[in-house]
């Protein structure tokens, strides 16, 4: 069976463009015998680590990518002309750097260059292209863009910035096999240009949805993205019914003249190999301004005001056992420690301590945080876990750690339970 990898594909994370359900894909992907497929959602990253994480569960091989907006001018600039310019442009992350990148990239198009989408520049792109490797996209790729306005003079000046943007064996031509007329006019062009420039050919589909049958779910997600109806004549439609997930066989039937271009989508997804650590926590270092470590910072701060706090627990019950408090904020400190957490406690205080400052309301404490000496003592929950009865361990559980609980994200202070007003 002729190898073909799938590297320019958009999941239901392409909002109300793409019509296809991560699950779904990977399942279709190992019936298909595929050993990889990428996702290459428009102008976001939103599905990268559920893909990451499902496709590697499932045994396939994931690539991370995006299919960018690129802007005419600066993405700064917001004008409409500049919105009927945009570029499509295919990114690979090749290396851990290439994600970071690419994260940065899509950051950016959403904070600084959002205009109807998310939007990068040239600019911006040679910056942060280390690691990442170009395909040049469908029809809306500044390069077919170009040959079918019949300037090859501009198309082979595009094909060379990226050349030189991403460097040697880093950016490729893709031809698709989609049907529309137009797209074959430009892959002639494009494997041409190949053979001219030297820069090789990538074969995709730019799938927006599984199967053929799918196109009419696709067709009707469109139109609830552009505010339509479906009987709408004038209304923005896909001009083919072929970008679904093809399998390899219709893939190499189509590109039998370029059979470099199928095999390429392989070796091009091995090279792309990314790794996450999602066993330790990736939480912000607090910054002590000093020789002390946040370790001893944090103990010095919990016991200085576990001092101000037992001032107040004995001023409204004399009879209150100091004995027990002492022993379970040594404990919490302990565990806090233990787990890794100091840093997190004392940006959270941080947080909160800023806000009764300005007098910005904050509650007593919320969900299982109030189960907390320490964060009573660090000013971040305003009530007493020992007298009104309340768990810490319902907070922060050192057993769950002891059975491995470090390696999941749940045994931190998770969303319900993160102490906040
Ligand atoms: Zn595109
Ligand atoms: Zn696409």
């Amino acid at each position: 069976m002729a190898e073909f990898v799938h590297l320019h594909v958009h999941t239901q994370y392409s909002l109300l463009d793409g019509a296809i359900r991560i699950d779904d894909l990977l399942r279709l992907t190992a019936e298909y015998g595929m050993p990889a497929v990428a996702t290459t959602d428009h102008g976001t990253l939103f599905g990268a680590i559920e893909f990451h994480e499902k496709a590697t569960k499932a045994g396939i091989h994931p690539v991370i990518g995006c299919e960018m907006y690129i802007a005419a001018r600066s993405r700064f600039d917001k004008s409409s002309a500049d919105s009927r310019e945009l570029c499509h442009l295919i990114l690979l992350a090749e290396t851990q750097e290439g994600y970071r990148n690419l994260c940065r990239l899509a950051t950016a198009a959403q904070l600084e260059g959002f205009y109807y989408k998310p939007r990068i520049d040239r600019e911006l792109l040679q910056e942060c292209s280390r690691g990442l490797i170009g395909m040049s996209a469908c029809l809306h790729g500044e390069i077919p863009r170009r040959i079918l306005e019949g300037r090859m003079d501009l198309a082979d000046q595009a094909a060379r910035t990226y050349l030189a943007t991403f460097g040697e064996n880093r950016f490729f031509l893709e031809i698709q096999n989609n049907g529309i007329a137009e797209q074959e006019r430009v892959n002639q062009a494009l494997i041409d240009m190949s053979r001219r420039l030297s820069v090789p050919l990538v074969a995709s589909n730019d799938c927006h949805y599984l199967s053929r049958e799918d196109v009419r779910a696709h067709d009707v997600l469109l139109c609830i993205q552009t505010g339509k109806t479906v009987n709408d004549s004038e209304r923005l439609k896909f001009r083919t019914d072929q970008l679904y997930f093809k399998p390899a066989a219709e893939m190499a039937a189509y590109f039998k003249e370029t059979p470099e271009a199928l095999s390429r989508t392989v070796e091009i997804a091995d090279r792309c190999r990314l790794e996450f650590d999602f066993k330790t926590y990736h939480f912000p270092n607090f910054d002590t301004r000093g020789p002390q470590s946040v370790e001893a910072h944090f103990e010095e701060k919990t016991r200085a005001g576990f001092e101000r706090i037992m001032a107040r627990v004995r001023a409204k019950n004399p009879q209150a056992d100091e004995a027990l408090y002492r022993e379970r904020l040594d404990y919490e400190i302990g565990v806090v420690k233990d787990m890794g957490f100091p840093s997190y406690f004392l940006i959270v205080a941080d947080f909160i301590r800023f806000a009764k400052e300005r007098g910005i309301p904050v509650g007593p404490g919320r969900g299982s945080a109030a189960g907390s000496l320490v964060a009573y003592c660090l000013g971040i929950t305003d009530l007493d876990p020992i007298a009104h009865g309340l768990i810490f361990e319902r907070f922060l559980n050192p057993a769950r750690k002891s059975a491995g609980g470090t390696t999941s994200r749940r045994s931190s202070p998770s969303a319900s339970s993160r102490p906040g007003p």
